[in-house]
């Protein structure tokens, strides 16, 4: 008896086992046609100057339209991507398709604002991103101080070979934005050294500003830090008003979060706006 439920169990298991290699190699296959079927789209979430409550910028967001799943979020083929190469075609198409927007939306009337693109590790250390991010500029012709890029701490553990990126990035007038701050791999001495102009405290932080102490006194420090560093902070899934007065009191320069907005559409965007 047991031992027949043991070998159903291990049927069953071998079976869901096959069922998910199945859909990732599926998931693979369409992620590798998905570029030239463009089903990606990119979605913008407002960054808000805490201080005039004034529209900064936006940050691009991937989704992937697929023709039959529907909407995938990003931390679904993200990683999928990554594995196979493909996330820096993937990532070119963002940046090529963020400041092209950028710039449409700024010669339609709108006060311009800058929008932040995520890049991947890998996309981070390919060389000809510098290249990349040159053509893309001069081909739509979009002022380089409305555009940031936002990397992760895990890229700046290849310590040289990221000063040297980010210096070009910096010579080429584009901003520089550390993502997720505080999750992952952080030195005192890259904050120093890398020519940064924000920092973008994590969500995790943020979210529990209310409940946990030690929270709000991480918070602190990362602000007073990064002021006396000379560099802005952005604060990430602000949810609530009691956050954001949170933030306030204690100096945080930009919130973006549910609060204001979650990422949007192109049309919603320009609705909300285009005719300020
Ligand atoms: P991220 O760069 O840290 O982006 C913030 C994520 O938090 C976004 O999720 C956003 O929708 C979500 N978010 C914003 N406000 C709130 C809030 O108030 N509450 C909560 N709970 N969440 C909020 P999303 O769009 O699913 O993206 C997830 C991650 O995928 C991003 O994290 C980023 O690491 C990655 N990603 C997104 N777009 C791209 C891209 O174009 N290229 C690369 N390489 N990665 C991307
Ligand atoms: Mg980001
Ligand atoms: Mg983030
Ligand atoms: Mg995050």
């Amino acid at each position: 008896q047991a031992k027949s439920q043991g070998k159903n169990r291990y049927v069953v298991h071998t079976s869901e086992l096959l069922d998910a290699m199945l859909d990732d190699y599926m998931l693979e296959v369409d992620l590798r046609r998905a570029l030239e079927k463009n089903e990606f789209v990119l979605h913008y979430q407002p960054q808000i100057n805490n201080e005039t409550g004034q529209l900064i910028g936006f940050e691009a967001l991937i989704r992937w339209q697929h023709p039959t799943l529907g909407q995938i979020p990003p931390d679904k083929f993200i990683k999928l991507a990554e594995e196979n190469g493909m996330i820096t075609q993937i990532g070119e198409w963002v940046i090529d398709e963020a400041c092209t927007q950028n710039k449409k939306w700024q010669d339609a009337g709108m006060t311009p604002v800058k929008v932040s693109v995520n890049l991947s590790t890998q996309q981070f250390l390919t060389r000809n991103l510098i290249t990349y991010m040159e053509e893309v500029l001069e081909r739509t012709g979009i002022n380089p101080a409305y555009v940031v890029v936002e990397i992760t701490e895990y890229m700046a553990m290849e310590y040289e070979y990221s000063i040297h990126v980010l210096e070009q990035l910096k010579a080429l007038g584009i901003g520089i934005s550390i993502d997720d701050f505080g999750t992952g791999y952080s030195s005192l001495n890259y904050l120093k050294n890398f020519p940064i102009d924000y920092i973008k405290i994590d969500k995790s932080f943020v979210s529990e500003i209310m409940n946990n102490e030690q929270d709000a006194v991480i918070i602190k420090a990362i602000i007073s830090l990064a002021h006396n560093l000379h560099k802005e902070v952005i604060a990430e899934g602000v949810e609530t008003k009691e956050q954001l007065e949170f933030l306030k009191t204690h100096q945080c320069d930009i919130s973006q979060g549910y609060f204001f907005s979650k990422p949007l559409p192109v049309d919603e965007i320009e609705r909300i706006y285009l005719d300020q």
